[in-house]
């Protein structure tokens, strides 16, 4: 822009908005339009977590207990998003969760149900009864990884009256298998040929691997978003604490294939951090690992130098949070964003921007002022997905949703990344709630990615990368907000009305 141009153009690059020594958080700004010659369905998403890390979707998983386990990283993971399984939990358990994420097979059943010859027809009618299936696989031993001797369905034995014979008596030994390795698309093939219910994967031992079943073939849906490693297998990320004995934590997440480790801190600006940072980056170099939480320029410098390949950006603005009140430490989280992601940027290193996402708008805003994806909690918390079952308060159907430094987490061994010394007395930087049922990642997803690719278009941009190109070069045009203005872009002036499903932000 010519500076005679740039002195009547509207609004001000982001430089400017974000003054030094005043915090501003996303609603004190927002963006004035761009030019569209474009269609929404053009706008591409695809963006990098870490420096070598790249999904289609720029959403990732809060670490939290009532947030990511392996149902949540699977079903992101398949949107084209990524889940960081939380440490609540032990070595072993977090260790299995991010196995079962890396093997599973969209479309394959990889833990069915097993039962041995000597097992009974009472044995599956408990089964039927509690599970709601038929047609399970017989192995020698009656378990996985056993050779496969049969399968009993349904036709061998809805008549017989003697519910105490055993399955060896009753099976089909006249099986169709299919081998490992086998596709999706080769295993519907076979199934709809032999007009069976179940397809058993077998290994070259004749050993049961998994199970495809004809019923799920309606929702074997291909999912060409699905973030994934060069081997096809879904991408995931364990998170580990700063503390010296969880090393055994990172070997173990390492060792069952987590993609990316996140170094969970609430203040990352630590000597435990940066001692975790290079112990990971020694012993798995091939592993990225995103260090936080930062908010200061000194502190994102810190980790760079200390080999990070993203930073994690947010002290304070979380939904649950009451670290800011409490601490008296944090900082507003845009103005921590836009001076995190500027810094880096010279370095290559993407920024996470991690909490006090509240809707579309605020991912558009984190997105605009440099982060390459946001991290949420309370958004994703209230899903199917999420750990926890649904309840009713005051007729509203709900999830629990707590800040793993609230209480109740700490006392279910939760409050490692606050530096706590188990020492008696508590003080909690979070807090426990619920928040609404927001249905299936399937949907909710779908409806975040074409918000966000419509505030792109408003925007006048076509991508991330050309996103950040128009922020740094100073074509984005940023407004401060008064908190008139706030109000008037809000909902007024109407006596009553119904909130959409997914909220107004
Ligand atoms: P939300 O998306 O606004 O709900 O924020 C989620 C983020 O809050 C997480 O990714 C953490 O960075 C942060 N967080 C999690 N638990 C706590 C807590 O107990 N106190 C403060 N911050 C927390």
């Amino acid at each position: 822009m010519t500076e005679e141009r740039e002195a009547i153009a509207d609004g001000v690059p982001a430089h400017v908005l974000f003054e030094e020594g005043l915090g501003l958080s996303y609603d004190d700004y927002i963006l004035l339009p761009g030019y569209i010659d474009f269609h929404a369905s053009q706008v591409s998403l695809e963006t990098r977590v870490t420096r070598r890390i790249t999904i289609k979707r720029p959403i990732v998983s809060a670490p939290m207990d009532t947030v990511t386990e392996t149902e949540m990283a699977i079903g992101l993971a398949l949107q084209g998003g990524l889940g960081i399984i939380h440490y609540n939990n032990t070595p072993e358990e977090q260790a299995a969760m991010v196995r079962r994420v890396k093997r599973f097979e969209n479309g394959f059943i990889s833990d069915p149900v097993v039962l041995g010859p000597r097992h009974t027809i009472a044995d599956v009618d408990h089964i039927k009864q509690t599970h709601g299936f038929s047609g399970i696989p017989i192995t020698e031993d009656g378990t996985l990884n056993s050779r496969l001797v049969g399968i009993v369905t349904n036709r061998d034995i809805d008549f017989e009256k003697d519910r105490s014979r055993p399955l060896a008596e009753v099976m089909t030994t006249d099986l169709v298998t299919a081998p490992v390795g086998v596709t999706l698309s080769e295993a519907n093939k076979i199934l709809k040929e032999s007009k069976k219910g179940k397809l058993p994967v077998v290994d070259s031992e004749r050993r049961l691997v998994a199970l495809v079943s004809r019923n799920d073939l309606i929702k074997n849906k291909e999912f060409p978003e699905a973030s994934k490693d060069p081997r096809k297998q879904l991408l995931v990320g364990a998170a580990v604490s700063t503390r010296e004995e969880d090393r055994r934590r990172i070997d173990l997440v390492i060792e069952a294939g987590a993609d990316v480790l996140v170094i969970d801190a609430a203040q990352g600006y630590s000597r435990f951090e940066l001692d975790t940072l290079r112990y990971i980056k020694e012993t798995a170099p091939h592993v990225d690992v995103v260090a936080g939480n930062v908010v200061s320029v000194t502190q994102a410098e810190a980790m760079i130098r200390a080999g990070a390949d993203a930073l994690r950006i947010g002290m304070g603005p979380g939904s649950i949070c009451i670290t800011q009140n409490m601490m008296a430490v944090g900082r507003a989280q845009a103005s921590a964003v836009s001076r995190c992601a500027h810094y880096a940027r010279q370095f290559d290193v993407p920024v996470i921007a991690d909490g006090g996402i509240r809707g579309i708008g605020h991912i558009l805003k984190a997105l605009a002022i440099g982060a390459s994806t946001v991290m949420l909690g309370s958004l994703l918390a209230g899903t199917a997905e999420s750990p926890g079952e649904y309840l009713y308060e005051n007729g509203i159907r709900v999830k629990q949703y707590r800040g793993m430094a609230s209480l109740e987490a700490m006392n279910a061994g939760g409050g490692k990344r606050y530096l706590n010394e188990n020492d008696g007395v508590q003080v909690p930087q979070g807090v426990a709630g619920t928040v609404v049922d927001k249905g299936s990642l399937q949907d909710y997803v779908p409806y975040l990615h074409k918000g966000i690719s419509q505030g792109f278009q408003d925007m006048g941009v076509r991508s991330i990368p050309e996103l950040h190109e128009a922020l740094y070069s100073g074509r984005l045009r940023f407004e401060r907000r008064t908190p008139a203005a706030q109000e008037e872009g809000s909902v007024h002036s109407l006596v009553s009305y119904r909130e959409p499903r997914w909220g107004i932000r």
